[in-house]
């Protein structure tokens, strides 16, 4: 691989399932390479091991295969900077710990939480901004000696944090930001090991993404802060530094960070729910970036069209409606045999083998989730259908007569909606509401839904019949039921 190529990465914590936020990130980072030809990685940020769970990374690996969302490097893909899972690549920050800890540009802490907690709250109240005040910068050897032969008593052990240089300007420039300029004095010695010997997110994260070669970092603008550290530690290790680019966050309506509260759910959820792949690609990468495009593309037209200088600083406004409205599109574009399993065991239950083709062409506009189409499916399949009270309504105003002539109809004309309409309509004068409402209503129990003559070619005779006696009875039960 040459060191122009493009390539992104993706680095999430399998500390849950996938959510909006983040898929967004690793969208943006799929569709940068692939306009680029380049490499998108994916790399498991589980060095946390309290919170890392097995069961999440294998759901961020299915989860994004079902968004199509693969990577070309990383866990399952392989690579030429293998091993993909941070947990297990202890021993290369081992190596750069001790790097910087022998050129004097890192030192082990002893403060305790609460040594800590107790220095942040005094620099808070006498109007400075909390960072570390240096205690164990100083410590000669002797004293860290001391220091590490109480904690190995006590089994408290020190953390190692980065001797952040003096007076240095840290300038980037972000690839959605623009300009970023911070001064070193503003950021105290950071912590880069913890206690339990593990790295802080941001170190590991500076390494891999210098080690594996990733020439662009997206990510939520909240890490924006962790970039001059990060931009520090790579130049003190001599590493290459990423470009980097900040995403703004995703608001709901009321402009508070995205939540549950806002109807925003993970991945998972909104994939059992029943939304396409498609909708929720469509939906992300137009939120917090601009396509002039307003059609519904697919991942390479998404990619080929994606433009970093698109990406919107202001946050992204999350609404259920954008959502719903690729939905729309996406089931409109789905090919039938997709929507057939999309649709679940019930509705194929329900529906005979001759008709899977016919019953999803007939619905696929009427539907948004796969209850919908088990609500259609037992509407043609399953009797008795109950009547709405609109439906009801309907076959009232229409009166015994008008299904006189629809049963005479049937027994004439069979299934054939254009004919039963014609015959019906010459005998009662019926037109407009008066003739097709009636009808629809007893047939399917509401009054609006898929076009009529195409629901009823899946209908039977012989269950058209009993509904036409049915309708009748269910709603007008004093009344007598027309003659069979
Ligand atoms: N696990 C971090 C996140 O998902 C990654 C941070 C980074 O991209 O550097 O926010």
């Amino acid at each position: 691989m040459t060191t122009d190529t493009t390539k992104t990465r993706f680095a999430p914590s399998p500390s849950g399932f996938l959510h909006l936020g983040n898929t967004r990130t690793a969208l943006f980072s799929a569709l940068f390479a692939r306009k680029n030809h380049g490499v998108f990685l994916l790399r498991i940020e589980d060095t946390d091991q309290e919170r890392s769970q097995s069961q999440y990374i294998q759901a961020i690996d299915d989860d994004m295969h079902w968004l199509g969302l693969t990577w070309q490097e990383g866990p399952g893909a392989g690579g030429l900077h293998a091993p993909y899972l941070q947990s297990q690549r202890s021993a290369v920050y081992c190596n750069y710990f001790n790097a910087l800890e022998q050129q004097g540009l890192a030192y082990l802490c002893f403060c305790s939480e609460r040594e800590l907690d107790l220095s942040r709250k005094t620099q808070i109240a006498s109007g400075q901004p909390p960072r570390y005040a240096g205690t164990c910068a100083r410590l000669n050897s002797e004293e860290v000696a001391l220091r590490l032969q109480k904690g190995a008593q006590s089994g408290v052990r020190p953390t190692l944090r980065f001797r952040v240089p003096a007076q240095r300007v840290v300038e980037f420039d972000d690839a959605v930001r623009g300009p970023q300029r911070f001064n070193s004095d503003d950021v105290g010695d950071f912590v880069i090991r913890r206690g339990d010997g593990t790295p802080a997110f941001f170190f590991s994260n500076a390494i891999d993404d210098a080690l594996m070669e990733v020439t662009h970092v997206l990510r939520g603008e909240d890490h924006l802060t962790n970039t001059p550290r990060q931009i520090m530690l790579l130049d003190a290790l001599r590493l290459p530094v990423p470009r980097y680019g900040h995403i703004s966050m995703i608001v709901g309506a009321d402009g508070a960070p995205l939540s549950k509260r806002h109807g925003s759910r993970s991945i998972r959820e909104l994939r059992q729910t029943g939304y396409l792949p498609d909708a929720i690609t469509n939906y992300m990468a137009r939120l917090g970036h601009y396509y002039q495009n307003n059609g519904f593309m697919d991942l390479d037209v998404l990619a080929a069209e994606f433009d970093m200088s698109n990406l919107g600083r202001a946050p992204a406004h999350y609404d259920t409606t954008h959502l719903l409205h690729w939905q729309r599109e996406a089931l409109m574009r789905a090919d039938t045999n997709t929507l057939w399993q999309w649709m679940g065991a019930d509705v194929h239950a329900l529906v005979p083998i001759e008709q899977h083709t016919a019953f999803v062409a007939v619905v696929r506009t009427n539907i948004m989730f796969p209850e919908h189409a088990l609500l259609w499916a037992r509407t043609l399949y399953v009797d008795p259908v109950a009547l709405s009270p609109d439906a009801c309504k309907a076959v009232e105003d229409a009166g015994n007569a008008f299904f006189e002539h629809a049963l005479a109809a049937l027994d004439q004309y069979g299934n054939d909606y254009k004919a039963l309409v014609n015959h019906i309509k010459q005998e009662t004068g019926a037109k407009g509401k008066a003739l097709f409402h009636p009808l629809r209503a007893a047939l399917t129990g509401e009054l609006d839904g898929p076009e009529m003559a195409q629901l009823v070619a899946l209908l039977t005779v012989e269950r058209m019949r009993s509904r036409l006696h049915m309708c009748w009875q269910a709603c007008a039960p004093m009344e007598q039921s027309p003659a069979t």
